[in-house]
């Protein structure tokens, strides 16, 4: 779940970090009224789910109301790659005298979490690794012994920051942490982290993804999923609780398990098909969950055949059966499906399906067998 930039800011204040103040603008008029209260010069910033916005033309300096009303018009409706911009973000400006780079993540092959720092902020930190891997300090912490204050000043340090930005990154880079642990985040980032020209270090932009998972723990975070970016399809399947994510191909997929469903997904690309979409059923395969994400897939212009992958554990063939018979019974498809089911009580599943298959409906045999079915209807 990624956070709007003024979402992980006021998620990194609560954690005591200093940010600038600021509004939320969703019209030209907003923005210059936030302009008045905060009094200028002030910074116009693009609110979307993606980076680069500063190259896009997305971020610029206000130095007078005038400017933030030009800068505004110009701003809303952007298209950065690929999203378009439908609110500001009007923060007071501040004085920059250098930007540095601070982020935690999730190393996975090294079961710790990963922490960067540089000194060579406010430029994408993929560049600096490319071309300056040293200028990159990494720390490696143990979830169960944390970011200790000793480790943490041992990594500004190695970071090379100026001195004058210590006392204040070590201060910052130990909320990160917590706010990136206790707020169940996947990824903080802040680029540029700044230092001022009266050295106080401080927050000018702000990256967070929190563990969609972890919502139920963070009721404050049901505001930060109704602004999630979700394409049409993806609204749809997310209003009928299913777990969709959508992609370009044309082979409907439907698997129980997400592992499943990613391997579905893979599977389809490897017999030379391309899917159009993740979606886990999880384990209730019923008539209800199965008519839905059939006609999630069904509504989704470029899918020309369904692949259903369904291997019983605790889910049981014959529900998983009697769940696709209900389902084609009540909502009408327009492409092909082809079904591998596998697993618990899947004889009689099959045995099930048998009267009803076609060639509308087909099973295979295995899971390879379909992906290769369910690619050649797909054409
Ligand atoms: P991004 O391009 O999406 O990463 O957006 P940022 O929020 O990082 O802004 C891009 C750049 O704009 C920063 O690296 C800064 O150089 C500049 N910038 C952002 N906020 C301010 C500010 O308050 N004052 C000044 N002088 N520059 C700013
Ligand atoms: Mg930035």
């Amino acid at each position: 779940m990624d956070l709007f930039e003024y979402q992980g800011k006021q998620f990194f204040a609560a954690y005591g970090m200093p940010v600038s103040p600021g509004e939320v603008a969703f019209t030209v008029e907003d923005a210059v009224a936030a302009a008045e209260r905060l009094g200028p010069p002030v910074m116009v910033k693009a609110q979307v789910h993606t980076g680069g916005r500063g190259k896009a033309g997305g971020v610029k300096f206000a130095a007078t109301v005038d400017d933030v009303r030009t800068h505004a018009e110009n701003i809303l409706g952007l298209d950065i790659r690929g999203h378009v911009v439908k609110r500001l973000w009007i923060e007071k400006a501040s004085d920059i005298a250098e930007e540095y780079y601070a982020s935690f993540t999730l190393d996975r092959s090294a079961k710790l979490h990963l922490g960067m720092l540089s000194a060579e902020g406010g430029v994408e930190i993929e560049a600096v690794a490319e071309e300056n891997p040293d200028a990159i300090a990494k720390i490696w912490v143990d979830p169960v012994v944390g970011l200790t204050e000793e480790a943490a000043a041992a990594w500004v340090d190695a970071a090379n920051l100026n001195p004058a930005a210590r006392d204040g990154a070590v201060d910052i880079v130990r909320k990160l942490y917590q706010a990136y642990v206790e707020g169940d985040a996947d990824l903080v980032e802040i680029n540029p982290l700044i230092l001022t020209p009266d050295n106080r270090v401080h927050v000018l932009d702000a990256k967070v993804t929190l563990d969609a998972n972890a919502v139920f723990r963070h009721p404050d975070y049901e505001e930060y999923d109704a602004t999630q970016s979700r394409d049409e399809r993806e609204q749809a399947a997310h209003a009928k609780g299913l777990q969709y994510v959508g992609l370009d191909g044309t082979v409907g997929v439907i698997a129980n398990g997400a592992g499943l469903a990613m391997s579905t997904v893979d599977v389809v690309n490897q017999v030379g098909g391309n899917a159009a979409n993740f979606l886990d059923i999880g384990g209730g395969a019923n008539a209800e969950v199965m008519a839905g994400a059939l006609e999630v897939i069904n509504n989704d212009p470029k899918v020309s055949s369904i692949f259903i992958n369904i291997f019983g554990g605790i889910t049981r063939g014959e529900v998983v059966a009697n769940g696709i018979i209900e389902a084609l019974s009540q909502v009408d498809i327009d492409s092909p499906i082809v079904i591998r089911l596998d697993g618990t009580n899947a004889e009689q599943g099959r045995e099930m399906l048998a009267p009803h298959l076609s060639d509308r409906l087909m099973l295979e045999p295995t899971m390879l067998d379909a992906a290769r079915r369910a690619v050649a209807l797909a054409g």
